[in-house]
């Protein structure tokens, strides 16, 4: 997505104390403080952050923490946010190669992968975010009954992640081609979610966790 440089989106990040973490490995350890249930759920890649504001309304007892490494795509996510933040949002502008600085081990019950970039060719797999160097922090971050949920438009992603998950020590808990065929009011629907739909093309989706059986 190619857009116009906006010059204010630094100022407006360093403003915006009230919701953003520009020191997150500080933050390590206590990113429950801002969820009343104990329940912290991430989402990795932003973006303009329809899916961030919106979920941590739906799910006000949870903490959500968004992470976007673009600024300006972090900036124009706080805008649309200026009057209605609330405690259990927070955003972490930067790059989530740097996650397992961020939080300590089992700190996490949800990590949202929504609409990832795809990084196409071969010379890039490392930089996509189910690559197993990634899975490996997810798996230190995560509570042993944590959760990754990814969704995407992008059946080649799609593919490579089954594989990548399947390599490493997850199991697939959850798996639809074609998640928006039911509704699904408990869960937002993104930017390019709603992009995608529109196109009528198939939203994928799948959970994965750690521990085989539910333990309820
Ligand atoms: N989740 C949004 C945006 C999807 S586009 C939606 O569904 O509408 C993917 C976003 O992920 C981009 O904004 C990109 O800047 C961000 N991103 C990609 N790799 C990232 C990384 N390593 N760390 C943080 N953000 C990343």
């Amino acid at each position: 997505m190619r857009m116009r440089k906006k010059p204010w989106a630094k100022d407006m990040i360093a403003s915006r104390t009230d919701c953003v973490i520009s020191e997150p490995e500080k933050m390590a350890g206590h990113w429950s403080q801002f969820s009343k249930s104990g329940e912290v759920r991430v989402e990795i890649g932003s973006g303009k952050g329809d899916y961030w504001i919106n979920m941590a309304h739906l799910y006000p007892e949870a903490a959500f923490i968004a992470i976007e490494k673009n600024t300006d795509c972090a900036a124009i996510s706080l805008k649309k946010c200026l009057d209605n933040t609330s405690d259990n949002m927070k955003l972490i502008v930067d790059d989530a190669s740097k996650i397992e600085t961020w939080f300590n081990e089992n700190e996490i019950d949800v990590i949202h992968l929504n609409f990832s970039d795809p990084w196409p060719k071969k010379g890039h797999t490392k930089r996509r975010l189910t690559y197993r160097s990634f899975l490996d922090s997810y798996k230190r971050i995560l509570k042993p009954d944590g959760k990754i949920v990814m969704k995407t438009d992008n059946m080649k992603l799609f593919e490579y992640s089954l594989v990548s998950f399947s390599n490493s020590d997850w199991y697939l808990r959850e798996v639809s081609v074609d998640y928006r065929r039911d509704e699904h009011p408990e869960d937002v629907i993104t930017e390019y979610e709603s992009n995608f739909m529109a196109l009528g093309q198939p939203i994928y989706r799948a959970v994965w966790q750690l521990t085989k059986e539910e333990e309820n």
